[in-house]
């Protein structure tokens, strides 16, 4: 597809060794036996705390991680600046348990977002609903009212800690999206955010709450959100993605004896994905969208639509998002097109990541997947430069 063929373009920010050295990484990726051997290395290492640090930091921490600290990330984000590139800081803390383990991920959030006041390459900041209540209280409260769960005091608690994150975004006027997880804890996550819509979005959108389209029932909870946001007059925030959680989400709705919330087949995701994007632009005038993805199609499905609709490619309540490292044909060539584009930048401890790490490890081992597109896009511009070189002996 011709916007995302200019290799050079797309890797006009990673010097030959860096090149080369993705190529190895994604080259590994695609050997299943590696990936399951790495894979069960990253479990353990989370389960009993080993030190696989030594192997994964250099290879695949470093490629498709910001740092360990929010300042390692700094210098990454201003240099794909220059390309028209931003960042989400995305600070990789998930399952929370502790108080003390809450508060710590509420305060480097906020950490995140006073970042971005300062640094118009970070449009966005963005928090796991994990990471501020137990999961086993948010799944017990997924069904009921909002109002009726108030009563339950470990509840109330998530609500004061998005409220605090929501708060903390509208005061600095950085919008805070909230990521979407496993299904039985969504339903709480839904009705909170759907209140701090109502109560922060009345001038534009700071508040986004995800839509993850692999699920059947979410093209008529997103027609709910557009209605609600009508009539209660508000700004919609949506991140529209496919859904990370795919095996999980069978395997436990197998385990406990329910349908699966996951369509049957990829294509009935990805007609869901598009129609999503096909609401959410009819519905522009109080909606902001924010399109997580490293499909090529949905991204031209989105072009197209965008110039049928007569918007602007660099137009505000439209980003499209990929994860740091991955995609970077798709990201820099857009934004060199004036798309806006501000790619998902992961950091934090070693341990936090892990869990992340593994998910895009699993998403890229596929021969199909990711890796090989990867490799493809890297393969095609390694020879390029060589090809340059040979030229000017
Ligand atoms: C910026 C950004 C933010 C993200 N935030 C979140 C988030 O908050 N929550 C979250 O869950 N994920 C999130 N993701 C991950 C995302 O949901 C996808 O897992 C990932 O992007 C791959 O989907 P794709 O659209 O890029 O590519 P594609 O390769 O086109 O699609 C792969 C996806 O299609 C779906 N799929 C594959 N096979 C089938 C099948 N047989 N039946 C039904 N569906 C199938 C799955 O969702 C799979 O992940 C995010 C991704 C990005 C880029």
């Amino acid at each position: 597809m011709q916007i995302f063929e200019n290799t050079e373009i797309a890797f006009k920010h990673r010097s030959d060794k860096e090149l080369k050295k993705a190529a190895i990484l994604f080259r590994y990726m695609k050997n299943p036996v590696i990936v399951k051997i790495a894979g069960i290395l990253a479990n353990l290492g989370i389960r009993f705390n080993l030190p696989v640090k030594w192997l994964v930091k250099p290879t695949i921490f470093d490629h498709f991680c910001g740092g360990e600290r929010l300042e390692e990330s700094r210098e990454l984000i201003n240099f794909m600046a220059k390309f028209n590139v931003r960042c989400v800081l995305d600070y990789a803390a998930e399952n929370q348990k502790s108080e003390d383990e809450i508060q710590a991920v509420i305060n480097e959030i906020i950490r995140t977002m006073d970042f971005a006041v300062n640094n118009p390459s970070v449009p966005f900041s963005v928090f796991k609903p994990s990471a501020l209540a137990p999961v086993q209280i948010l799944a017990n409260a997924g069904s009921g009212e909002i109002s009726a769960t108030r009563h339950l005091p470990e509840i109330e608690k998530f609500r004061n800690n998005v409220k605090t994150l929501c708060q903390a975004a509208f005061e600095r006027g950085i919008p805070v999206m909230i990521d979407a997880e496993e299904s039985h804890y969504q339903d709480i996550v839904d009705k909170v955010a759907i209140e701090m819509m109502e109560l922060y979005n009345k001038e534009k959108a700071i508040v986004f709450n995800t839509i993850q389209m692999y699920r059947h029932d979410r093209l008529n909870f997103l027609k709910d959100c557009l209605g609600f946001s009508q009539q209660k007059n508000y700004h919609l925030g949506l991140k529209i993605v496919r859904g990370a959680y795919m095996d999980q989400e069978r395997a436990r709705a197998r385990k406990m004896g329910y349908p699966s919330p996951v369509y049957a087949d990829k294509q009935s995701t990805d007609n869901a994905f598009n129609s999503a994007i096909s609401l959410c632009l009819e519905n522009i005038g109080n909606t902001s969208l924010f399109v997580g993805t490293h499909n090529e199609e949905s991204l031209l499905f989105l072009t197209d639509k965008m110039n049928e609709y007569n918007l602007k490619k660099d137009d505000q309540r439209i980003y499209i998002s990929q994860l740091q490292g991955m995609s970077d044909h798709i990201s820099f060539n857009m934004a060199h097109e004036s798309y806006n584009v501000a790619k998902y930048l992961p950091y934090g401890p070693f341990q936090y990541l892990l869990p992340y790490l593994i998910r895009r490890v699993e998403e890229n081992k596929s021969v199909t997947g990711q890796a090989g597109r990867e490799l493809q896009f890297i393969s095609r511009e390694i020879i390029r430069r060589k090809s340059l070189i040979n030229k000017k002996q």
